[in-house]
């Protein structure tokens, strides 16, 4: 049996753990989970109408969303974890109709979005009582992740399947065809390393003689304690100007999120955070004073992202016993389950036809 490591225990490290052949490998699995993006992150899972003109990104989002069909089966996730209640997409009145004529094409090769429907102003409240009255397009295919739960059920299957979790930093070297792994409690050699750390990918590869195209990116999103307890089956709206509702159950309502590319590594939640989401989401809302009347907890996490803020995952082209992945960017929940699962059938069966969802690896790295 080999030994396959696998740094960072984000969405993509558990669930690669998750789907990698354990009679063929014995795995470990190394996450230091400070400022992780997945841990913090909760969110859409509704690609189909972004207007991202990266047609390899879309193509990656696109099967990354309809493969949460069968992630959904593979590992029994329950309603707190993944739900597919639909979307509400909000936009200024003209809009609408247009956004429709694109959801009807998208579905000729996408048919997971399901039925679309512009819905009327009362339509929209009764689906989602928060909402001002306001007409909005509604995709009954959309869904909502909620990182940590997810993460937290894939943990105890990987226990389960006496895989090993340690929370270490971990610095890697190669010897004789062998990759080192050095933390605080020791040294180990492996077969095989999966990078699957986020914004630490840059650190892991310069030990190893490469410069990699990844910054980190703070992200910050409010989590309100609401007394509306019917809110597990609500579904989340994507409103004009980058911010979303993400309704969770026992009445917890998330809004998110910001984007700092200058923010690098720091976890503080901000006031000027708060305020931003508050401008950007306020104006839908049914209730004025929604952020004063409830209070709210921050979620602070570090995506990772690239110069054309698209994903990477491959081999390494000088060691192909190492595969990497980073770059997910504000779309990890949609692509992250995917590319772990194309990763663990990469190390199962070999398989690494990949250039349809991504630039060519060079793009990311120099040496
Ligand atoms: C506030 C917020 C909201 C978001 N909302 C959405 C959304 O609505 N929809 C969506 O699709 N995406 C969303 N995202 C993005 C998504 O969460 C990320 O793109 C995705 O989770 C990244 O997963 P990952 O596995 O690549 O990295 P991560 O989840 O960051 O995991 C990498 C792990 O590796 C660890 N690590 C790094 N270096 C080392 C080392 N040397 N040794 C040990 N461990 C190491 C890190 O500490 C971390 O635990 C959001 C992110 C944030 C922060």
């Amino acid at each position: 049996m080999k030994k396959l490591a696998i740094i960072g225990g984000g969405i993509i490290g558990l669930t690669l753990a998750n789907y990698v052949d354990l009679e063929k490998y014995s795995v470990t699995i190394y996450d230091n989970p400070v400022g992780q993006a997945t841990k913090a992150s909760a969110g859409i899972i509704s690609p189909w109408l972004s207007k991202r003109r990266n047609k390899k990104w879309y193509q990656l989002a696109k099967d990354g969303a309809a493969f949460y069909t069968k992630l959904v089966q593979d590992f029994s996730l329950p309603a707190s974890v993944y739900q597919q209640t639909g979307t509400l997409i909000l936009r200024k009145d003209g809009e609408l109709s247009s956004l429709m004529q694109l959801a009807q094409e998208r579905k000729q090769t996408a048919p997971e979005i399901g039925e679309i429907e512009l819905l009327t102003a009362e339509q929209v409240t009764e689906k989602l009582p928060l909402l001002k009255a306001q007409p909005a397009l509604f995709i009954t295919g959309g869904g909502k992740l909620d990182g940590a739960s997810y993460l937290e059920t894939l943990r105890q299957r990987a226990l389960s399947n006496m895989i090993t979790i340690k929370a270490d930093t971990a610095n890697l070297s190669r010897s004789h065809e062998q990759w080192l792994i050095q933390t605080p409690n020791g040294t180990e050699s492996f077969d095989a390393v999966a990078l699957c750390a986020g914004p630490g990918l840059p650190s892991l590869l310069g030990s190893l003689g490469y410069t990699t195209d990844i910054r980190p990116q703070k992200g910050q999103l409010l989590a309100f304690d609401t007394p509306f307890t019917e809110s597990g089956s609500w579904p989340v709206a994507m409103l004009d100007g980058e911010s979303d509702l993400i309704p969770f159950e026992d009445g917890q309502i998330l809004v998110g999120a910001t984007h700092e590319n200058d923010g690098g590594f720091d976890l503080t939640p901000t006031e000027e955070a708060f305020s931003l989401l508050r401008q950007k989401t306020a104006p839908y809302l049914a209730e004025s004073s929604f952020f004063e009347n409830y209070p709210a907890v921050y979620r602070v996490g570090t995506r990772a992202y690239t110069s054309d803020f698209a994903p990477f995952f491959n081999y390494l082209p000088d060691a192909p016993s190492a595969v990497i992945a980073s770059g997910l960017g504000s779309s990890g929940l949609t692509t992250g389950p995917y590319i772990g699962f194309l990763l663990a059938q990469y190390f199962n069966e070999a398989k690494s036809d990949w250039q349809d969802y991504q630039k060519p690896i060079e793009t990311y790295l120099s040496k």
